[in-house]
């Protein structure tokens, strides 16, 4: 049996287990962190990497000019976890267009997670036009310590629904026990920049092809109603640009509310009216006080996570 996760300082008492006082670390499920290259130049970096498509998402401004994200390194992202009583983060990947730059990320984060495994965990970013190498990467990422695969986002990629070599990933991925996260967004929702397509019929499929792979749908699934798919869990990530505050109704009517997890897309920044960078405390206060029971804020800050991802309690 593995350890419970994280030692930060900041933790949620949420009760008696067993006659001891427990403690449920907070886990954010989906935050984005790059090497260093990248944050030097993140525009500069794209264009030389030949991936613009990410630099539509992540390097461009808002209208009045303010970034839609910021850069920050690992002490940063480490520095925002205290100050927001997050205990861990799992990493995600990206859809990278070239599969060598999912492969510079697997690295950057297999050192990441080397650096501070009590504090980071890891998806891997794969690339599917890779073929054999892309299953190969998966194999590597794995034995280096990263535990799920993501975010993907096939439809992203220009990967087919029914792509032999995606198949076979998401296939390897259940075998090994990789979550995959999966990036989806809602069809009603307004178009933003970069903004593809993401048909959710193309999920229930692949949750229907690969029931011993588990999914997470980012972004509360695009709205999809999961009640019905037994290996699927969402993540909450930037909902507040989406939903406002309105989609923790969700939770318990399309989502059982022990396949939540809370997650940011930190350091995306969720509140651009209030706030002029990412500020991870404000999400969290936000479950907190949006009028869940104090036993599902649990769920969805940490115990979910942790028992999606085998970390038993002490
Ligand atoms: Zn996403």
């Amino acid at each position: 049996m593995r350890s419970a996760p994280g030692t930060g300082k900041l933790r949620v008492a949420v009760g008696r287990l067993n006659g001891e006082f427990a403690a449920v670390p907070v886990v954010d499920c989906h935050v984005h962190l790059y090497p260093p290259e990248i944050n030097r130049d993140p525009a500069g970096w794209a264009a030389s990497a030949g991936e613009a498509h990410w630099a539509r998402l992540c390097a461009r401004q808002r209208a009045d000019g303010t970034p839609v994200q910021g850069f920050p390194d690992v002490a940063g992202l480490l520095r925002e976890m205290d100050s927001a009583g997050v205990d861990r983060a799992v990493l995600l990947g990206w859809y990278w267009e070239r599969p060598e730059s999912c492969v510079r990320q697997n690295r950057f984060f297999a050192d990441c997670i080397r650096l501070h495994p009590d504090r980071l965990s890891a998806f891997a970013a794969i690339h599917p036009a890779a073929g054999a190498e892309a299953l190969a990467e998966v194999l590597r990422a794995r034995s280096e310590g990263l535990i799920g695969l993501g975010e993907m986002s096939p439809h992203s990629q220009g990967i087919d629904r029914d792509d032999a070599s995606l198949a076979a990933i998401l296939a390897l991925a259940g075998e090994l026990g990789l979550p995959v996260n999966l990036h989806v967004t809602d069809p009603v929702m307004k178009p933003y920049p970069g903004r593809v397509a993401t048909p959710l019929s193309d999920f229930v499929h692949w949750a229907g092809q690969h029931a011993n792979t588990r999914f997470i749908l980012a972004h509360w699934a695009g709205g999809l109603d999961v009640t019905s798919l037994t290996n699927v869990w969402i993540d909450t990530a930037a909902a507040p640009l989406i939903y406002r505050t309105g989609a923790w109704i969700r939770a318990g009517r399309d989502v059982a509310v022990e396949r939540v997890l809370f997650g940011s897309d930190y350091p995306l920044n969720l509140y651009p009216r209030t706030r002029a960078v990412a500020d991870l405390g404000t999400f969290v206060q936000e479950v907190r006080s949006v009028g869940l029971s104090a036993e599902a804020q649990e769920w969805i800050l940490g115990s979910n996570a942790a028992a999606l991802f085998g970390w038993e309690r002490k």
